[in-house]
Parts: C-alpha cells; structure tokens; sequence
C-alpha cells in the first residue's frame, strides 16, 4: 500500500492488537525467567482493551487514530511498557498532523519520532537489553528501505526485520534497566521481552499494509 487513510491504519492497529495478544504466552514465559513476569499480561490487556475501543470508534485522520490509541495504552497497559508504547505513538504525531493519508515517508517519519520520544521518556542506552534494543535497529532498516520503496507494508517489513536482528541482539546483554535489572544473571541468553513485543507490533502492522 503506497498511501494508507484512517481506515487502513485502524485496521493495521487492530491486526497489531490481536498480534500481541496472540503473543502473550512466549511474553510471560520470557518475562517470568527474566523479569517479574508480568510484560505478557500487560501487553495483552493493554491491547485487548485498544482492540475493543478501535472496533468501536471512527477516526477521520491517523492523527486522531493514533492519539486515541496512545493515550488507551498508557491508560490501560501499566508497567513500564504501558507509557513506553503509548510514548511510541503520542511522540510521532507532530510528524503527521493535517494529513488525510500517510505515505511510506510519512510512517518513517512517526515512527522515528515516536521512537526518540520512547528514549527521552525511558533514557534507556543502546544495549541495556529493552526495546530500544529493537526500535533503534528497526529505524535504521525502515531509512535504508524507504530508498528503495514507498510500499508502506514493505518498509514495515523491514522495521520487523531490523527489530527481529535486536531481539536476537538483546540475547547477549545483560539488562541494566527496569525490574529485570534484578534477574541480570539468569537474563544472559533471554531475548528482552519488550523487544520481542515491538517485533510482533511492527510485524502485525506490515502484514495489514
Ligand atoms: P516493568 O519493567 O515495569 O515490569 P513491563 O514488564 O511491562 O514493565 O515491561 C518490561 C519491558 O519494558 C522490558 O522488557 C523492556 O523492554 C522495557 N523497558 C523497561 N524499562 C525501560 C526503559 N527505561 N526504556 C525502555 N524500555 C524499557
Ligand atoms: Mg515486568
């Protein structure tokens, strides 16, 4: 899809949705062995409750779509991960203010934004094992992408593809933030789980677009 309206983005936010509930048991079985367990069930309440309400509403713009779902998030989720996710999509939305449809540049743009907005809010470095750890690859791929498409679904692809790489990544460090800084021994080895999530997030997003 080269230009996605409020529809097509709402539909991508509710394939996403079911993505991450679908994903909480690997999320809880990872989190329990390396954080306080409780990521999974965030995560899927979280995004049950996004689901329901992207149902049931209609947005006229991605702006509002967007707003309406990171506000939910942060609401609804709790953890560290509900503010982190929320922060991803409230950051981006000065990047697509007054726009009807979004093309491939456009979402790189929101995403990228979004993106510095989870590193302001959460200060996490490059290798303290957290989603940053598979946001940063996924930015980087989505820019190297967008010089060769303006597939909107191909350059979320290629976000999949670079955070599916620091998922792999976050396999060696040891975590030095949030409550799994508690777990750093067992940790080696275990992928960080909210990494895992932005991977399913980007992954149920590109399969709809
Ligand atoms: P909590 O750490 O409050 O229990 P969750 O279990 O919901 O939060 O989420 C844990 C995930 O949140 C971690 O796997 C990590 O990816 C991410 N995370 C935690 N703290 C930060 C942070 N300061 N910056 C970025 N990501 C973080
Ligand atoms: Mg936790």
């Amino acid at each position: 899809m080269k230009l996605a309206d409020a529809t097509a983005l709402k539909a991508a936010m509710i394939n996403a949705s079911e993505a991450i509930i679908a994903a909480e048991p690997e999320l809880t079985r990872i989190d329990s062995v390396i954080g306080d367990g409780d990521h999974g069930i965030g995560m899927k309440t979280g995004f049950s409750v996004l689901r329901e309400k992207l149902t049931e509403e209609s947005f006229a713009t991605p702006y509002e779509l967007f707003h309406t779902s990171g506000l939910c998030l942060v609401k609804c989720m709790g953890g560290s991960s509900g503010v982190l996710f929320g922060t991803l999509f409230i950051s981006g939305l000065e990047a697509i203010k007054d726009k009807d449809v979004l093309n491939a540049s456009d979402v790189v743009d929101f995403l990228t934004k979004g993106i510095q907005g989870v590193i302001n809010r959460g200060r996490a470095k490059p290798g303290d094992k957290t989603m940053v750890d598979a946001l940063l690859p996924a930015q980087t791929a989505m820019e190297l992408a967008l010089k060769s498409t303006d597939d909107i679904g191909q350059i979320l692809e290629a976000a999949e593809t670079g955070a599916l790489n620091g998922v792999e990544a976050t396999k060696n460090m040891a975590p030095r933030l949030g409550r799994s800084k508690n777990f750093r021994e067992q940790a080696l080895g275990w992928p960080d789980p909210g990494a895992i999530s932005v991977s399913v997030l980007l992954g149920g997003l590109a399969r709809s677009l």
